[in-house]
């Protein structure tokens, strides 16, 4: 074991430096040797909740000074922080769980840290959109390996509807987080925005005792949730299978392509599709389905 430790010691870990370490998503024992090796040789560990990175820390046998940056602090934090390694010294953050960043803070002090001139290192880990993506064979694999990462979807109904509508035309894979308390909200909604064939992967708990993963057509996820109460407890990850050929094989010629994206520069997506196709005579439903997927892919910019 201590060889194990020497190698993630054999590297250099600069004084000065902000390091932003991936925690696990769930089993202590994901984390990685750099990860303990960073967290042993911090200064100060910078994270979202004292009480859970302190949990942390005491379960891998270090003690560590904490700093509290959160959303109402980040600002200061962050001036205190750069200060700190003006100084020379090393500061590590971490988020509660996961990698930082991914819908979870960390950019703000990562822009402010980068801004006053000192090195910004990741330390990477665990995430649970990865996990879940590493699992979904070919929800992922008939999107050519590529995906969508959607974070949580709005919670209110009419909006998480309309985001359904536009990542529904996505060609690929999309990844989404959600809350035990709305899950069977979600999945209702996916159930009812969806083709109801679409696969769906459901990840709950992953990493931890009640781990569990589900690949089903989507219109069956609201029955399993419902079939076992203890479903609807913990985290969960879904990952959503692509449009796929349905989207490209009705892809509208580069000509069509073309007049659609100088309209959707000023119009909604509907008239849009429906001008580009009077104009040039392709399909509307595939102008349309083009036009919602060139928006969704806006968002995700
Ligand atoms: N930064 C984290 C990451 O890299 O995965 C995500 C943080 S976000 C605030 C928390 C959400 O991630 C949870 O509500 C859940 O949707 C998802 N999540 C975190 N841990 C999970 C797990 N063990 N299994 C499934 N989903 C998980």
């Amino acid at each position: 074991m201590s060889d194990w430790i020497s190698l993630a010691a054999s590297q250099s870990y600069p004084a000065g430096t902000l390091y932003v370490v991936a925690t696990p998503i769930g089993n202590v024992a994901d984390l990685s040797l750099r990860a303990l090796h960073v967290l042993g040789l911090a200064d100060a560990v910078a994270c979202e909740d004292t009480r859970i990175t302190g949990q942390l820390l005491s379960r891998v046998g270090l003690q560590r000074p904490l700093m509290a940056v959160h959303e109402h602090n980040e600002r200061e934090a962050a001036v205190r922080i750069a200060e700190r390694l003006a100084a020379g010294e090393r500061i590590a953050y971490v988020s509660d769980a996961g990698t930082p960043g991914i819908s979870d803070p960390g950019a703000r002090l990562v822009e402010a840290v980068r801004a006053a001139g000192h090195p910004v290192v990741p330390l990477p880990g665990p995430s649970a959109a990865v996990a879940a993506l590493s699992v979904a064979g070919d929800l992922l694999e008939a999107g050519a390996g590529r995906f969508t990462f959607a974070g949580f979807l709005p919670p209110k109904p009419k909006a998480r509807a309309e985001v359904i509508a536009r990542l529904a035309a996505l060609d690929h894979a999309w990844v989404c987080y959600e809350a035990p308390h709305r899950i069977a909200d979600t999945l209702a909604a996916l159930a009812a925005g969806l083709p109801a064939e679409r696969r769906l992967l459901v990840g709950r708990e992953l990493t931890k005792l009640f781990e569990e993963i589900a690949v089903l057509p989507v219109a069956q996820a609201p029955a399993w949730l419902a079939a076992d109460p203890n479903r609807g407890k913990g985290e969960f990850v879904l990952v959503v299978e692509g449009a796929g050929s349905a989207i490209v094989d009705g892809l509208p010629d580069a000509e069509a392509q073309r007049v659609l994206s100088l309209l959707l520069a000023e119009l909604p997506a509907k008239r849009a599709a429906k001008l580009a196709a009077a104009i040039t005579g392709a399909d509307t439903g595939a102008l349309y389905r083009l036009a919602l997927a060139q928006r969704a892919g806006d968002a995700d910019d």
